[in-house]
């Protein structure tokens, strides 16, 4: 199947920074289909042995995910058999041509693995603020190493984002999340232009069939409003109305305060990394005091912790 699409929107960002959210409404564009975190398909534990069974968000949320038409267990035995057909396999399942895929697997070694088959990469960055990226882990208490060591790892891997795609020489283009739910129209035109495709307006995501791999749990509430209520801490008022609309997660400022927030802003990866990408130290922060505890405990973390593992992968 010579005629099949490979060109792919990678939707690169930290965890719990949107990415899921702005992948759904790129698989909005025209002949756009939302693969989702498809290297999950490929991934193994130290055993060796496949790491997941289940992938399809959609379809899970009607415990069906093993049946789902595009990933269930027959596509998924023929994807790990045929890895070199990946783009033949899944446009074989889809009904409609795909023009565009949209994956949002944030794993740089899938995205080198796509290329080398032909794909034809852009690279789709969302950075959420560093105050808001504490915020979500603090919410769901995966706070592990501290907070500096966090802040750390946000300034880290963005930045390592965009050098990516600077180093490959891939197309790139970079958004706020607070921009993209704040002016939803103005940043999917302006990524739309900078994909070459079409943005028209549509039914709303949740009401049309799609079927994607894992994502934020919190995406599987649009498609089946119930499971708000397994949502953590303040997400659960959040996600009560099924958190289908957009808007601007502020948990941090019941979270952290203004000192800390000081104090994050003072460590050097995260300066760097704002600067970057747009972020001020917030007004709610800017009269905070001292920094110095905090500045000590994020040495004392960053010497103790590797940065990140690489994960493991048969593709
Ligand atoms: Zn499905």
């Amino acid at each position: 199947m010579s005629g099949t699409s490979r060109k792919v929107a990678y939707v690169l960002s930290s965890n719990f920074s949107g990415s899921t959210l702005l992948a759904l409404h790129l698989a909005g564009f025209e002949n756009a289909y939302l693969v989702g975190e498809a290297a999950y398909v490929y991934r193994k534990n130290k055993s060796g042995d496949w790491r997941h069974r289940k992938f399809c968000t959609p379809c899970g949320t009607q415990g069906r995910a093993r049946q789902c038409p595009v990933w269930g267990d027959d596509a998924i035995e023929q994807l790990r058999q045929r890895p070199e057909d990946y783009f033949p396999i899944l446009s074989g399942r889809i009904v409609e041509p795909v023009g565009l895929w949209v994956d949002s697997s944030k794993d740089l070694d899938w995205i080198l693995h796509q290329k080398a088959q032909g794909a034809e990469p852009y690279v789709v960055h969302i950075t959420k603020s560093m105050q808001g990226f504490i915020g979500s882990h603090l919410n769901r208490e995966r706070t592990k190493g501290g907070l500096g060591f966090q802040a750390h790892l946000w300034g880290k891997q963005n930045l390592q984002y965009a050098n990516f795609a600077q180093q490959q020489g891939l197309p790139y283009v970079h958004v706020q999340y607070e921009d993209f739910v704040t002016q939803p129209e103005t940043v999917l035109k302006r990524i739309a232009a900078f994909l070459d495709e079409k943005h028209r307006p549509q039914a709303p995501y949740w009401e049309r069939d799609m079927h994607f791999v894992k994502g934020n749990p919190a995406a599987a509430v649009a498609f089946q409003p119930s499971l708000a209520e397994k949502q953590v801490g303040l997400n659960a008022d959040l996600y009560s109305d099924g958190g289908r609309g957009l808007f601007l997660d502020e948990k941090w400022k019941k979270l952290l305060t203004g000192d800390q927030v000081k104090a994050l802003y003072s460590l050097p990866m995260v300066k760097k990394a704002s600067e970057k990408f747009g972020y001020t130290l917030p007004s709610e922060a800017e009269k905070a005091g001292n920094t110095f505890l905090l500045t000590l405990q994020y040495r004392l973390q960053t010497s103790q912790h590797a940065a990140y593992s690489t994960p493991r992968h048969a593709y």
